[in-house]
Formats: C-alpha cells, structure tokens, sequence
C-alpha cells in the first residue's frame, strides 16, 4: 500500500461508490464512436450467448441441488466440530427464524428493539453467519463497501478495518450480533427444518426438523438465504472421480491445509470461474503444484483497489452515520429537474442505445485491462467477457488476473461450452485428460423461490410451491395469502440489491413492525389480502421486461440460465427505492392490506 493510497483513504471512504456494481451508464450522454462499432460489439456478444445457450439448452435442468447418495458428501458441513446429539424439541415460541445468516440477525435485531422475546433461530451450520458461515474459502471477501455492507455498525459500535470487508470479519461480526442481541440462548444448530405446517386450530405453525424436534412457534420467519444451497453441473462420470473433490462452500482445510500448504505437492483442477472461484484461484494458484482452471464463460474483473480504514476519518463518525450514508445511497443519484425533463423527451429508444453503447465502452475497458496484466495473449484473450455489464455478476479483484501469469496456473477455457466429462483420474475436455489430485467445484448456488429444504402448507394444507404453480403471489415477495404469520426474506418479487443487506435490513424491518402490529392489536395472525397481493403480483409484472435484456445477456443465475420464465416468477424491478415507499405506504393502513384474526 503506497503511502498516497493510505493518505487518500479518509477522503475515498467517504466519497467512493459505495456499492460498485452500480455502474450508471447516463442516457442524457452520448458516446463518440460510430454506431457500427458498438453494433459489431453487440453483434459478438449474441454470437458467445448463442453459442453457450447451445450446449446447454436446459437451463436451470442442468445443475443438481439435490445432493444425495454419491453426492451427499459435497453438502457436509467441515466446520462443525462434532455432531452434537440432543434430545427432540416440541416447546412453543414466538418467533422461530429458519435460517441464521443476516437476514435473521438483521430481523431478530429489530424484534427485540421492539421487545419481542421469544425468539428461536434453527440453523443448518453449527453456528450463525449463513453465507459466511460456508464460505470460508481462501480469500472470501464482500464486493460492496464494508461501511453499507456489514449491518448494525452504529449499534455495534464497529468500524470495520477496510473498505471490503473480508470473510472472518464477517462472519465474526454475525456471532457479535447473535451475542448483543441474546440470540444464541434459543438457537438450534446442525439442524434442518423439513416442513412448517399451519394449525387453523391453535394458529400455531408446527416446524419440524431432520432432528425429530417438532417446534412450534406462532411467526415463522424463512431466513434461508438466497443462495445457500450449493449445486453442482451434472457432468458425465463426475462419481467416478478417484481424487479428492468439494463444493466452494465446504472449502475443506483439512485436505488443503489451513495455509494450503498441503496443496504443494498437488494438482488442483477447478471448475466454474464466478465471483467465488475469482477470490480462490490466486490463492490457490499460488500455494498448488498446478493449478488447472477450467472456463465456460469469464467474469469481468474491474477494479478492487481495496484500502484500511483512516483511523482519523472513523474518529470523526457520528452516532448514525450508517443510516445516513445508506438513506443517501436508497434515493440513488439526485437529477435536476432539467434533467428530469431532457430525458423524459428522449425517445426511449434513443435512451436504450446511448445506455447500451455505455455499456459497451465500459466492458471494453474490462478487455482493455485484460490485455494490461495476463501476459500470455491467447490466455488473455480467453479471459475477456463478451456480455453487457450486469448480465452476470461483476467482480472487483487485483489478484485473478495475475493468477494466470504464474507459471504454474493454467486457463482451460472450454468457449462456452463448459465440463461435460470427469473420469477416474480428472477432467476429461476435447479428448485430452488433466489428471488432477483434487476438484474444486465453483458451480455455485440454487436461487431461492421459498423455504428451499423445507415443505410449507398454510391454510387448507396447500403447499406453497403448489400455490405458485402458476405464478409466485405474495406482497413485497414476504407474504403470501394463506399462509398467515408466515414471512419469506430474500425470495422473488423483492427488489434486487447488489447490497444484499441493504435489501434484507428493509424487509426486516418491515417485518418487525408487522409483527408489532399483531402484538398491539391483541390478535393471534396477520395475513395478506387478496387485494394486496393481486395488486403486488400487476405490479411486479408491470415492471419486468421493459427491455429484451434478460434474452439478451449469456445464461446465468440472472436469467435464469436462459430460461423463458413467467413475468411475475423474478425481482420486482421498480426500483429499490420505490420498493420501500410502497412498504411504508402499505404499512400506513394496515387494516387494508391484511387480514387479521
Ligand atoms: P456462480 O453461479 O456465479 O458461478 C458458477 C460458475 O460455474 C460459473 O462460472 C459457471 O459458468 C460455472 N460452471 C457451471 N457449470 C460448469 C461446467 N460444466 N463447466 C465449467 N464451468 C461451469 O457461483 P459463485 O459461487 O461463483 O457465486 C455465486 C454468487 O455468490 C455470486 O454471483 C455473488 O452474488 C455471490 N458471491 C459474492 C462474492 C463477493 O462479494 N465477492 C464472492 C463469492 C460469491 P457459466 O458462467 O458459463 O454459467
């Protein structure tokens, strides 16, 4: 770290997107190049769509999550110490948090403010921490400002050590958390729920889990992530692999060792390249005999440029200093009404080429840096991503590129086409073998739509999937009519934020104040009016393909991975901003939009 970077660091902390992934691209600015350049761009980039969507036309068919038999040992947990044996639980709480990450810390947090006592957290993992209890690979880090990412700073009293707040810290700020807020005295760990059923009788919600607890609670809060379930590509004759192998998210330490100095003597393969594999390969590369890396479609790497926390500049925080940097940032950037009225009078049309010519010219920048730092031109090449920005997850990291100038760290860029054979001895592309000692499978997550591991039945004993056979319904992609009491965090038909907390805080919040509610009101439940959620479902609808962008981007998790998809099965697009306003709004008149017994 030069000295300048440190001396800059109070003034950039302050001043630096806070969120990096929004990168505006303004339609009132025009770009100075000639339209055939961006449509020959725009050209390449349907041809690498269209060549990727053709080896794996099945979508979203094309992962596992189910991960039995064979395959159970990618989902065990390496963290937890021993299987702690306990006997079932069948008591009664308040409210019961499936789920220990952020969105039930941030929740729970907010229900003791409003003091609710009774509160159980039943979590998978051994301890609390969700995404960053699993995902303690080499190198875990968040991509958003540590300041707007890690939650309750002004209530923790906690400035965090750098800009980008790194795995550890995270997950140690998540077990801070449980502790100031009592959370730990309730809550059951290695433990998965497998149904949550509804009793119109007692309006209890029975919760049981593979432990035989049969727990029940009078709110049910679904805390379980938005990407916590690992999956895996199917690929021909992944079982027969006689090495050793594991999922990103159960990074096994005690195979690679805790420094990976195990790894010395070994040939590592690994597949996928997403925001994961970006922050292990370096890693990896630099403590293995060799590294194989094998390539269906690169992420783009910008700028990370990570720096400590100015001491001086945390000294001058005020009490709620967090919440006024993140009120700044939900309003997004204020325009000035001549603004306002220039770009209301451009042709839509004209507002999307200028936006996407933007686009472009920033992901050619991506290439442009590409070309600075991987030496090897044809590596170089593999390396550049042909899609929009935003068609898939961006990245921010000063090590991946450099990874592939060491000698030992090879690119096998698959162009699209992705593993399709494993044998007994490794990965098995084009016909030519990579022997590899240990695969590391970056293949990512399962999205969430609801309770992933768990079957809900509400009133009438209907499960929710089955509700959502033709289209999800709920209201703010939290309740769902029917199922009362009941509230889902970080599913479909909630707005989308590349600040996940940011997104996960404003839900919890919301249902803190719903459950006051009910706790005034001297009732037994809360539940969505059809009105409501039919009014939620059009306005979901509403908001989604503006634009053929969806259809346009390469296959991701975004997109689901190219799938045609019903226009009220994904995020609310109206913005976050506007998301909030209409919580509040609901909020307002309570009576109106829920039911109440
Ligand atoms: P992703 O779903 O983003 O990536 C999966 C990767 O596996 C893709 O590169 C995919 O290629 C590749 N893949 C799948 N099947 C094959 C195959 N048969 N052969 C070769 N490659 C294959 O998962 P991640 O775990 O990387 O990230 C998930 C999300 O978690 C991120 O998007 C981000 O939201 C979050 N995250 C955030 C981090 C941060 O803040 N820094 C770090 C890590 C994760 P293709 O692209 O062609 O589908």
């Amino acid at each position: 770290m030069s000295e300048t970077a440190e001396k800059e660091a109070p003034i950039r902390a302050a001043t630096r997107p806070q969120v990096p992934g929004r990168v505006i691209f303004n339609a009132l600015k025009d770009t100075d190049k000639p339209q055939e350049y961006y449509n020959d761009i725009k050209q390449k980039f349907a041809e690498a769509r269209d060549l990727r969507l053709s080896y794996r036309p099945d979508g979203r068919a094309q992962y596992t999550s189910e991960l039995e038999g064979e395959l159970a040992k990618y989902e065990i947990d390496p963290y937890a110490e021993a299987n702690v044996d306990r006997a079932a639980i069948t008591d009664t709480v308040e409210v019961l948090l499936i789920g220990g990450g952020f969105s039930a810390l941030l929740t729970a947090a907010r229900l003791r403010e409003r003091g609710v006592e009774s509160i159980r957290i039943v979590e998978r993992g051994s301890d609390v921490g969700g995404t960053w209890y699993w995902n303690r690979y080499p190198g875990a880090a968040c991509d958003v400002s540590a300041y707007d990412y890690m939650p309750l700073l002004d209530e923790m009293g906690y400035v965090p050590g750098h800009f980008y707040a790194k795995g550890p810290e995270i997950f140690a700020h998540c077990q801070a958390i449980a502790r100031k807020y009592n959370l730990y005295d309730l809550a059951v760990f290695q433990t998965t729920v497998t149904s949550t059923v509804w009793d119109a009788k007692t309006k209890l919600w029975t919760v049981s889990t593979d432990r035989g607890d049969k727990m029940t609670a009078q709110f049910v809060i679904c805390a379980n992530g938005t990407l916590s379930k690992p999956k895996l590509s199917k690929i021909d004759g992944m079982e027969t692999f006689e090495g050793h192998s594991f999922h990103t998210s159960r990074f096994d330490y005690k195979y690679c060792g805790t420094d990976l100095s195990n790894l010395k003597d070994k040939v590592v393969g690994i597949i996928g390249t997403g925001a994961s594999a970006v922050q292990i390969i370096p890693r990896v590369g630099r403590a293995a005999k060799e590294l194989y890396v094998f390539q269906r479609t690169p992420s783009a790497i910008d700028i990370r440029d990570d720096t400590p926390t100015d001491p001086e500049w945390a000294a001058s925080l005020q009490p709620g200093w967090q919440e006024e940097r993140l009120a700044k940032h939900m309003k997004g950037p204020q325009i000035s009404e001549e603004d306002k009225a220039a770009l209301a009078a451009l042709p839509r049309d004209e507002k999307i080429r200028r936006q996407e010519n933007q686009n472009i010219e920033h992901m050619m920048r991506i290439h442009r840096r590409v070309e600075e730092i991987v030496k090897d031109s044809k590596t170089a090449e593999a390396l550049k991503p042909w899609y929009m920005h935003r068609c898939k997850r961006p990245c921010y990291d000063d090590e991946y590129l450099p990874a592939f100038n060491l000698p030992n760290v090879h690119l096998v860029d698959t162009d699209g086409k992705g593993v399709t054979q494993i044998g007994p001895r490794g990965v098995i592309f084009e016909g030519r073998e990579y022997p590899v000692d240990v695969l590391i499978y970056a293949t990512g997550f399962e999205v969430q739509v609801t309770g992933i591991y768990n079957d809900i039945r509400g009133e009438n004993g209907l499960e929710l999937n089955e509700k959502y056979a033709d289209g999800m319904r709920t209201v703010f992609g939290i309740h769902s009519a029917g199922y009362p009491n009941l509230f889902i965090m970080g599913g479909y038909q909630a707005s989308f934020q590349f600040n996940l907390t940011f997104m996960l805080r404003t839900q919890g919040a919301h249902i803190a104040e719903c459950i006051k509610y009910v706790r005034e009101r001297n009732c037994a439940t809360i539940d969505a009016s059809p009105e409501t959620e039919q009014w939620w479902v059009d306005e979901v609808i509403r908001h989604r393909g503006r634009t053929n962008r969806n259809k346009e981007c390469t296959p991701g998790y975004y997109n689901f991975e190219g799938e045609e998809n019903r226009r009220q099965d994904g995020n609310y697009n109206g913005g976050f901003y506007q998301y909030f306003l209409h919580m509040e709004e609901v909020r307002k008149d309570m009576e109106k939009h829920f039911r109440f017994a």
